[in-house]
């Protein structure tokens, strides 16, 4: 037998893992930096670790379901929501499903950025729906507006934003979200994925939510809160729809010892503090550092264009610092460099830079 036809889903291709680089290398994976997946270089919350090892001593043969309520308690009161309105997820992957389940009949259409994050085609291929695409410019430095969204849509049930981008590092501003959000139809459900928006110094789109039925807004505890291996993310929903989710979540799908953590980290500022604070010196440093053209970027990472994306990641990781090509974006010429710690950035700019010079001599 055969599954039923995949053919239009592109498989999800993730940045590749320290391990394997380094068997197929031959090296020591400690000599190797990885910068191709935005994870945070400080690791995980010291709390958070604390919390999971306590956890997993006292046992975990106990369905999670006092840790969930937990959770969703404590982000409701850090947002000044109602508890209903959390939807936790395994990941914001888990969310962006949940939102698939709630909103799609077979059918339906979805509307997502050119170049971006993929998963938000897959998810509604998985839930029979179609996939329609609005264009970020590089000529334009993939500026984000409402026109850009409006120019291709066509009403869609529902249009992703992702601010701060990935894999460009630009923003939406609060004006341009909510033009965007009274322009579309009410049957339309825009989703602001935040992954990133602890790194941003603009406020988060979950302040809209008192105003408007047709948002729901994407965080997660993967990159600044360093917790990407447990996958725990969650959505911020308007109150009119939020008990939808008794209905599309699947039962103890984010697991006790990621709720824990999660607990565990919201309380430990100092650690997402230094992370954040990291990530902006390192963006810095790469836009004045770098001997390639960068993009002003919002997130942990950067965008940069050198020409020749796989030849110089490829060429990178033989000398040991993993990038992403973004090639599998849409961008052929640029790859995305994660903001390491202060040596690990230093060290990947020197890289990158021979690289560049043996590629490109000037
Ligand atoms: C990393 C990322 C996510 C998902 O992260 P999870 O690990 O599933 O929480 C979602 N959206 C974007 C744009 C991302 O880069």
């Amino acid at each position: 037998m055969q599954p039923r036809d995949l053919s239009a889903t592109s498989p999800y291709v993730p940045g590749r893992g320290i391990e394997e680089v380094a068997r197929d290398l031959g090296l020591d994976p400690d000599e190797l930096i990885k910068l191709s997946s935005n994870e945070n270089p400080h690791g995980t919350s010291p709390k958070a670790v604390d919390a999971v090892t306590t956890r997993a001593n006292e046992g975990l043969h106990v369905y999670p379901k006092a840790a969930h309520t937990d959770l969703t308690e404590k982000l409701a009161d850090k947002w000044d929501l109602s508890a209903n309105q959390i939807w936790v997820t395994p990941g914001a992957d888990g969310a962006i499903d949940y939102l698939s389940r709630a909103m799609l009949e077979p059918g339906d259409s979805v509307l997502v950025p050119s170049p971006g994050f993929s998963y938000y085609s897959m998810s509604a291929r998985h839930h029979h729906g179609e996939v329609a695409e609005y264009d970020l410019s590089k000529d334009g430095a993939f500026q984000q507006t409402a026109d850009i969204v409006l120019d291709a849509y066509d009403g869609e049930r529902i249009v992703h934003l992702t601010s701060p981008h990935n894999p460009t590092g630009t923003e939406w501003s609060r004006e341009e979200i909510t033009t965007l959000l009274n322009a579309v139809d009410d049957q339309t459900l825009v989703v602001v994925d935040e992954a990133y928006g602890e790194y941003s110094d603009r406020p988060s789109s979950i302040g809209l939510l008192s105003e408007f039925e047709n948002l729901a807004v994407l965080r997660t505890f993967s990159k600044a809160y360093g917790l990407a291996g447990l996958r725990i993310g969650y959505a911020a929903v308007p109150e009119a729809w939020a008990d939808a989710y008794a209905r599309v979540n699947t039962p103890f799908a984010a697991n006790e010892l990621a709720y824990r953590a999660g607990l565990a980290a919201l309380d430990d500022d100092d650690h997402v503090d230094h992370s954040v604070e990291t990530a902006k010196w390192a963006r810095e440093y790469m836009y004045e550092n770098l001997d390639a053209p960068t993009f002003e970027s919002a997130g942990n990472f950067v965008l940069v264009d050198v020409g020749d994306a796989s030849r110089v990641a490829e060429r990178s990781q033989e000398e040991g610092v993993i990038i992403r090509d973004c090639s599998s974006f849409g961008l052929p010429g640029c790859v995305r460099i994660s903001c390491g710690t202060r040596e690990e950035t230093k060290t990947a700019v020197e890289t990158i830079n021979g690289i560049l010079a043996e590629v490109a001599p000037t």
